[in-house]
């Protein structure tokens, strides 16, 4: 135990000086017990402009080595579970955002816990914000014809989004709110292990890669995302209620899941 709280301790400060004048939230500090001193711990506001920091004007190469930032220095007893139930079971009733005051239901993500495919999107919509699903509704039933059409059923992957609870309007994530629910994705990807990513719309592609790029420049492609003893590859492709604005976008989207489902099957066969 001891020994855990001094290489968290180390890693901390190699943190900071690797992002000179970051803080983190006083309240992490402590359950790792490095002593501040009053009036000079960081809020999470800090941490926000961090993570916006982070993000590349260029896409990064095709290896992306992700860390859980300056909140994987939280402890708490969630980071403790060891599968996807109990994972739900602990974070359902977040209250670490405003987004948990305007949610009618938290949205944790459905399908196989063991899945070798997950698909991430951005945030629940009004229809997944009533049924507490990931993808329902209109932008839902396509994406589950899309994966029909590779031979997927919603059943054998993990739909999950970036966000738990539903922005209102619809409205962009914010940076505050990544910060704070990011780790919960990354402890599902932790949990799950996928070997593949599809990462659904601009957002949640610029998030996962840390990436400014449009979606026409993220997609078509693989990347190498590497997390703890995670390893999988990534495909951005666009996000369903984006197709239904868009049909032109159909075809981008379908050389894409042909694409990702040709590299599966090639992942499969070794
Ligand atoms: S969006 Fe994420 S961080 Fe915010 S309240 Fe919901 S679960 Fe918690």
């Amino acid at each position: 135990m001891k020994r855990n709280l001094i290489e968290d301790g180390i890693n901390y400060l190699k943190y900071v000086r690797k992002n000179k004048g970051i803080s983190v939230p006083s309240e992490y500090l402590k359950n790792i017990e490095i002593e501040i001193p009053d009036g000079k711990s960081g809020t999470i506001e800090m941490a926000a402009e961090t993570h916006k920091k982070e993000y590349k004007e260029k896409l990064p190469g095709t290896n992306i080595v992700r860390d859980g930032g300056a909140l994987s220095l939280i402890k708490e007893d969630w980071m403790e579970v060891n599968n996807i139930p109990s994972l739900d079971e602990k974070i359902n009733k977040c209250s670490k955002c405003p987004l948990h005051a305007t949610r009618k239901n938290f949205v944790f993500g459905t399908g196989n816990p063991k899945a070798d495919i997950m698909l991430i999107g951005e945030a629940p919509g009004a229809e997944e914000d009533i049924q507490g699903k990931p993808f329902v509704g209109r932008a839902g039933k396509l994406l589950t014809d899309i994966l029909k059409a590779i031979n997927l059923t919603r059943e054998e992957v993990f739909i999950c989004n970036i966000l738990k609870c539903r922005p209102p309007e619809n409205r962009n994530p914010l940076p505050e709110e990544i910060v704070r629910c990011e780790p919960y994705l990354l402890k599902q990807l932790e949990l799950i292990k996928p070997k593949f990513i599809l990462c659904l719309g601009t957002f949640a592609g610029q998030t996962m890669l840390r990436a400014k790029e449009p979606l026409g420049k993220m997609r078509g492609k693989f990347y190498n995302f590497n997390y703890s003893d995670l390893s999988a590859k990534l495909m951005v492709t666009y996000h369903p209620a984006a197709l239904l604005r868009n049909p032109n976008w159909k075809r981008p989207t379908w050389e894409d899941v042909q694409l990702f489902r040709k590299e599966y099957d090639k992942e499969k066969e070794k």
